[in-house]
């Protein structure tokens, strides 16, 4: 292996090399989904561009422990149940086999382990107890809050909060505006020393990852709307519980938009993948999500998917034409080196499908020389079916 991969790190703002705390494991927590709709062209995105990092971490020689959680309590269940007559743990559990077929569908390869934060309420009062005892938090009314200032107040990924965040409100009986929900006493949910209630989303990372991971992880991977509060919080909440760094290296995707706009829970511009598989390949749909680095936004049409379309066939074409058996010629190892390095470049599957188009129009012109390899690495590291026959 020569020089390191390079990662952005949120944290530091910059690409660093990547070194894991043990050199042949890798410990990886995603943020998984909020189980109360199908997937949508957004999660897609996320998933595929850290299956990708998964992949490309396994083909250096990593173990990876990759555990993802489904956020399975939320207001969101709760108001679909209610409308269609379901409880909410059924609504979840649909969704969660929902989200298991379009996964599945794209070639995502599946986690060490899913965790469901509805199975981890007893960790998450644990939790929460502790950091009562510690000082970190309160209790005001018939809420829990953490207390962001007597920790030490944020900082780990957003660097100034005032400029970020705009029109934070003062809730009457919170210390500080940016203390956040620790758990609500409701009546409903579930029993604790607090009252019946629900916990806050931030501790059920916490207790999600530090149970199954440790507590220090070397990869904490979401889409870039969870910098803040999201993971800011979550940071800081294992920050006060362990005193320890508790990830190494933040990675966020970017968005993708539709029209221009940012695909949210409450407009009406989703576009579900399982209507874009309708009409396109699953593997048109993860080439065309990899032409693009995950830092960059990316813009969902018709017309992108359509040259995606090319791509892709131009590729299995190329692919079909040179399946064999022989060695890389000079030509081939030129290319698979221009792959990889792209690739440890801060995971550029832009630049290592534009070598791989540049090797197929090569291809269909002339015969290169166990070309057939760098097939095989666009189909087990990028994840994208080739099809070609034996
Ligand atoms: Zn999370």
């Amino acid at each position: 292996m020569g020089d390191l991969m390079k990662i952005f790190n949120t944290r530091t703002g910059s690409k660093e090399d990547f070194i894991p705390q043990d050199p042949f494991e890798v410990k990886a927590y995603v943020c998984g989904p909020t189980v109360y709709d199908l997937c949508h062209v957004g999660h897609a995105r996320t998933y595929i561009n850290f299956d990708v990092l998964k992949r490309y971490l396994i083909s250096l020689g990593y173990r990876v422990t990759h555990v993802q959680n489904f956020t399975d309590i939320d207001e969101k269940i709760d108001q679909r149940a209610k409308k269609e007559g379901l409880s909410p743990r059924e609504v979840a559990e649909r969704f969660i086999r929902e989200y298991f077929f379009d996964m599945d569908s794209l070639n995502v390869m599946r986690a060490t382990k899913y965790t469901r934060a509805s199975e981890y309420v007893p960790k998450i009062i644990k939790i929460t107890e502790r950091l009562l005892e510690l000082g970190y938090a309160y209790r005001s009314g018939n809420t829990i809050y953490f207390d962001v200032e007597a920790a030490g107040g944020f900082g780990e990924l957003v660097k100034d909060l005032k400029e970020t965040i705009v029109g934070e409100i003062r809730v009457q009986g919170k210390r500080g505006p940016f203390d956040f929900v620790l758990w609500r006493v409701t009546g409903e949910g579930f029993d604790s020393p607090f009252g019946r209630g629900v916990p806050g989303w931030h501790t059920e990372c916490v207790a999600m990852s530090m149970d199954t991971l440790g507590e220090t992880l070397d990869i904490h991977w979401g889409g870039k709307d969870l910098i803040y509060p999201h993971h800011e919080c979550e940071s800081l909440i294992a920050k006060a519980l362990t005193g320890k760094r508790f990830v190494r290296y933040w990675v966020h995707n970017d968005f993708v938009l539709i029209e221009g706009e940012k695909m949210s829970k409450s407009s009406g511009g989703k576009a579900y993948i399982r209507d874009i598989l309708k009409k396109y390949p699953a593997e048109v749909l993860r080439t065309w999500i990899l032409r693009s680095n995950y830092r960059t936004k990316i813009e969902y049409s018709e017309e992108s998917l359509e040259e995606a379309r090319v791509l892709y066939e131009k590729m299995r074409k190329a692919a079909a034409k040179s399946r064999g058996k022989e060695e890389m010629g000079q030509c081939a190892k030129d290319f698979a080196a221009t792959f990889m390095s792209a690739l440890d470049d801060d995971l550029e599957t832009g630049e290592a499908l534009s070598a791989v188009e540049e090797l197929s129009d090569l291809i269909l012109e002339r015969e290169v020389e166990g070309a057939w390899r760098i097939f095989s690495l666009v189909e087990t590291i990028l994840g994208i079916k080739l099809h070609t026959p034996p």
